[in-house]
């Protein structure tokens, strides 16, 4: 058991890891306090490119001082495509889809939740987990509305600007959620349908350690929906993924992580109580048309006593670790070379130009 936690701790983690990171070619990830987004080219080194997802309310400025940084004095994207509308991936859309001025694409079963028509199915504290979790009864759920620019995503799975990627459609986590996949070096983003940090634990949330998860419990209202479509993207068998929260994967960890999950999807992702365990919310394309009642929860006031503990020790923690923190950062800057040599290889400079005709990460053979 140690040895498996101190394997742990030698993957990528926050302390490790800058906020913007090259995923592959055209591929670029923003961390946005406990959020990922990504900023998307068709070329490698030119052409378009598209925001994927908005982060958290008032990120606006973030980003487009990222998207600045990367693509050059007044960047703006063709469009913003969204995996899914929870707050924390739509906070900054409004802002963002009017400042630009662009459409904004989701999944038809996304909709209501962009265009002001319905809430989320209500999320689940008792799902349990953590801190995440508990105070998910307090995050907002209200619809945004982006209605004058909300588009359909094309059904025949092709991605408006994004030639060579392809949306799947992961319900589960969310009515419509859709996770964006390129076949031609198995690149895949997969929004919250898995997550690569154990989301619902603000500790985990803190430290971004990095390991393959099923979608955070607290919002999922679909468990069956959510297993498949986790099936679904294993058989993709991607070479990257890179997630709505934690820091992206690669590689014959990610594989075999991955493939674990969806093969003990029940054990290891779906909570053992919880609202939408026996029964899912159901929706369809004008929102959510019933929701299972809440589970009745005697743990509660345990669970406010835990939450008052678990975000002193995360305080403490945070305090104590922040010097360590520093420091790893600088270690990693030194060694971050050698870093590229190594197939668990995270992160190259995001600003550096990619050589098209080499290849850019092994294939399959060499995962
Ligand atoms: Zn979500
Ligand atoms: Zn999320």
């Amino acid at each position: 058991m140690s040895e498996y936690l101190d394997h742990l701790k030698a993957r990528p983690n926050r302390a490790t890891t800058p906020e913007l990171q090259f995923v592959a070619p055209g591929v670029w990830a923003l961390r946005n306090v406990f959020v990922n987004l990504f900023f998307v080219r068709q070329g490698y080194n030119t052409g378009p490119w598209v925001l994927i997802d908005a982060g958290l309310p008032g990120a606006a400025g973030k980003i487009r001082r990222t998207a600045e940084q990367l693509f050059g004095p007044d960047a703006r994207p063709e469009a913003i495509i969204l995996t899914h509308g929870h707050f924390d991936h739509a906070g900054a859309l409004e802002s963002l889809a009017n400042y630009w001025n662009v459409p904004v694409y989701a999944h038809p079963l996304e909709m209501p939740y962009i265009t002001g028509r319905s809430s989320y199915p209500p999320p689940d504290p008792t799902a349990g987990g953590g801190a995440m979790a508990w105070l998910s009864g307090l995050y907002p759920k209200h619809p945004y509305d982006v209605s004058r620019r909300a588009q359909p995503l094309p059904d025949d799975g092709s991605v408006p600007v994004l030639t060579d990627w392809r949306w799947v459609f992961t319900p589960g986590h969310s009515p419509g959620h859709v996770s964006f996949f390129r076949e031609s070096d198995r690149v895949l983003i997969a929004g919250d349908a898995f997550v690569t940090t154990q989301q619902e634990s603000a500790l985990a949330v803190w430290e971004q350690r990095q390991e393959v998860h099923g979608p955070p419990r607290y919002f999922t209202c679909d468990w069956e929906s959510a297993r498949r479509s986790v099936e679904r993207l294993a058989r993709l068998q991607p070479a990257v993924a890179a997630t709505g929260h934690g820091i992206p994967m690669r590689g014959a960890v990610l594989q075999r992580e991955l493939t674990e999950l969806a093969q003990h999807f029940r054990e290891l992702a779906v909570p053992a109580a919880g609202r939408y365990v026996d029964a899912p919310a159901v929706a369809d394309e004008s929102g959510v048309r019933a929701v299972p009642p809440p589970a009745h929860d005697a743990r509660l006031p345990w669970i406010l006593g835990g939450l008052a503990a678990t975000i002193g020790l995360g305080i403490g923690i945070w305090l104590s670790q922040r010097d360590e923190g520093r420091k790893s950062y600088k270690r990693y800057r030194r060694h971050r070379q050698h870093h590229l040599d190594d197939p668990a290889a995270y992160s190259v400079d995001p600003f550096t130009p990619v050589d098209e005709t080499d290849g850019w990460f092994p294939g399959p053979q060499n995962l």
